[in-house]
Order: structure tokens, then sequence, then C-alpha cells
């Protein structure tokens, strides 16, 4: 009995939430965070900054507690960096008289590693085969760098290593743009395998691995941060979208392309800087009806605006919808027993 009492309450309620557009936004940075975990810290810091923004302009309201959270949080954030760079640096030193560089291949045991290193526009993945302490093969596994620089400089490198058995820094490749962070990528690859042929090589800590795998990962490269940029896009474009299908009445708000075609046919034409009616219609579009409404005084509903829009937008409509919203707004506050913002 409680169980089907409860049930339609709690539609009702993540229904609510998903009207929220800073709910929406969270769940939008949380995909982007799955999918590109090494844009995790950017992603993290632009909704901290955000929130900070939102809770200071609004302390009246919701009080400094959520300043305060906001505030511990990143200076978590800063002390746990600084305390897993500190730990990164002490595996460092630990493992640097364990180098299996050059002769250092001795002590890899034989077998078959695969390692990664940081190409210059992706990961770059290499499997390792070592026979009788000398290397034997290399196998590249993924690539995204420029394939000229696969076939002439990285070619030279691994012919290098091939021939001598042992890893050997690669020569620099000259001013080839590029060229420079591929060969590390590569060569740090090729390392990272033979590292894990190393009886008790010495890794990071536990606090220092669950930090940098949530919060960091790697340094996100260009592939990241082009991906980011267009899947940003991708989320406003349908944000906006979904936005005007929720909101009952504001659908065509999506349509209007500034034609100002309805202010030309206004009387009121502007007001407090806002054009008549065009800029009520662009504020739908944002989800700002509290604003709609305060300039709907100035419609003197006259319809002229609906006879011109050529997707049929108006004064009147958005107006209108941004009432109904509002009254939306006032019944969930009533409900939930305090004020809430729709958007
Ligand atoms: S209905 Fe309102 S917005 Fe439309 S033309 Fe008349 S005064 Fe302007
Ligand atoms: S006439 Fe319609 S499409 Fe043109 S600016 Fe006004 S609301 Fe937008």
């Amino acid at each position: 009995m409680t169980s089907s009492k409860r049930s339609p309450d709690f539609l009702k309620a993540a229904g609510d939430l998903f009207m929220k557009r800073g709910f929406r936004l969270l769940v939008y940075v949380s995909i982007a965070g799955i999918l590109f975990p090494s844009a995790r810290l950017i992603l993290l810091i632009s909704v901290l900054v955000a929130l900070a923004v939102f809770f200071y302009r609004e302390r009246e309201k919701y009080g400094k507690s959520y300043l305060t959270y906001i505030g511990g949080f990143v200076i978590f954030l800063i002390v746990g960096y600084f305390a897993a760079l500190v730990d990164v640096h002490r595996v460092n030193e630990l493992r640097f008289p364990l180098s299996t560089i050059g002769d250092g291949i001795e002590r890899v045991a034989d077998g078959t590693y695969t390692g990664v290193g940081q190409g210059f526009r992706g990961p770059i993945e290499v499997e390792v085969k070592v026979h009788n302490h000398r290397i034997v093969s290399i196998k590249t596994l993924e690539y995204q760098d420029l394939i000229s620089v696969l076939d002439n400089e990285i070619g030279e490198f691994k012919r290098t290593v091939l021939e001598t058995g042992k890893l050997v820094r690669p020569a620099q490749p000259g001013l080839f743009r590029g060229a420079t962070q591929t060969l590390t990528g590569y060569f740090d690859a090729v390392q990272a395998a033979l590292n894990k042929g190393v009886a008790d090589y010495p890794v990071y800590g536990f606090f220092s691995r669950v930090f940098l795998g949530a919060f960091i990962g790697k340094a996100p490269d260009r592939v990241t941060l082009n991906a980011l940029a267009i899947l940003f896009a991708a989320f406003m474009v349908f944000e906006y979208t979904l936005q005007s299908m929720l909101v009952p009445g504001t659908g065509r708000s999506i349509n209007c392309y500034n034609c100002a075609t309805c202010v030309g046919a206004c009387p009121i034409k502007e007001a407090e800087g806002i054009q008549f009616p065009m800029g009520l219609v662009l504020l739908t579009r944002l989800g700002d009806y509290d604003r709609v409404l305060e300039l709907s005084k100035y419609c003197v509903g006259c319809g002229r605006c609906a006879a011109k829009c050529p997707i049929g937008n108006s004064g009147p409509l958005v107006i209108s919808a941004a009432f109904q919203a509002s009254r939306a707004r006032h019944r969930n506050a009533e409900s939930s027993g305090g004020s809430e913002r729709l958007s």
C-alpha cells in the first residue's frame, strides 16, 4: 500500500526535477564526464563556478551555507591535487633507479606487455614483446597522429630499438610540427609497457589513484576539447528545444529567426531596452518567464504582431505561456512548502 502511494509522488518529484534547467544541465555535464574522463576536472570547475555565482546572487534566498559547501569542495580539490602531486613525485623518485631504458632491459622479465603514451592528437597504445631480455617486437595498437610520422620517424625509432633490443631515446625529429610530441608519446608508451615487466615496480598510493582517476585521469587532449565543444553546442540546441517542448505554449519561440517584422508592426516597439515583441519571444526561448511577465504590462493586446509573424509568434502568445509557466511554478512552490524558480 505504501509503495503504490509513493510511486506517483516519486514520479511527480522526478518530473518536477526534470523541469529545472539547472538539473538538466547537471545531467548533460555528467554524461560528458562519463564520455570524456580526461575532461572531468574542467567540467567540475565549470559546474562549481556556475554554482558559486548562482548561490552568491541568490544568497538572500538560500543563505551562505551552500557557498561554504562549494568552497569546502574546492579546498578539497586543491589539497587533494597537491597531495596526489607529492605522491607522484615520491613514486617517480623510487622509479628512477629502476629505469628500463638502455641496459635497464635486464630488469624486464620475458613476456608481452601493453603501454599507453600521449601523442599529439590522442593516446598511443603499443604492445611490446620481450624475450631473453631483448625487445623482439613492437605492435602499434592505437594511434591517432599523422601516418607520415608513423612511417618515418617512428619507423626509424622502432628499427633502432629492434636492432639493439633495448629502449633507446629517439633522435629529435626536427621542426616538423607535432612530430616531437608524437615520437615522445610513442617512446612513453613503450617505456610504460616495459615497466610492467619489472618486479615490484613502485605504484601510486590508493588516494592518488582514486583522486587522479576520479577528477583528472590524464591531461585533456585536443580531441577531447574539440569533442567537448561539439557536445556543448549539441546540448544547448537540445536543451532549448526541449525546454520549449516541456513548457506549454512556448514551442514556436524556438523558430523565431529575428526578422523583426513583429517589431515593425507593434505600436510599442521598445520597452525597457527590449524590442517588442521580438524580445519577449527571445526571453521565452531562454526560459526567463519572470522577465516576460514583468514586460507584459506594455502590451496593449492589439494583435498586429500575430498577423505579421511568418511563424505565428506574437506578444500575447508568449505572455500567456509565461503566465501559465509562472502559475505552474507557484503551484509547485506551494506544494513543496517554499518558493522555487521554474528554470
Ligand atoms: S499585441 Fe502587444 S506585442 Fe503584439 S503588436 Fe500589439 S502591443 Fe505589440
Ligand atoms: S516576426 Fe516572428 S519570426 Fe520575426 S522576429 Fe518577430 S517573432 Fe521572430
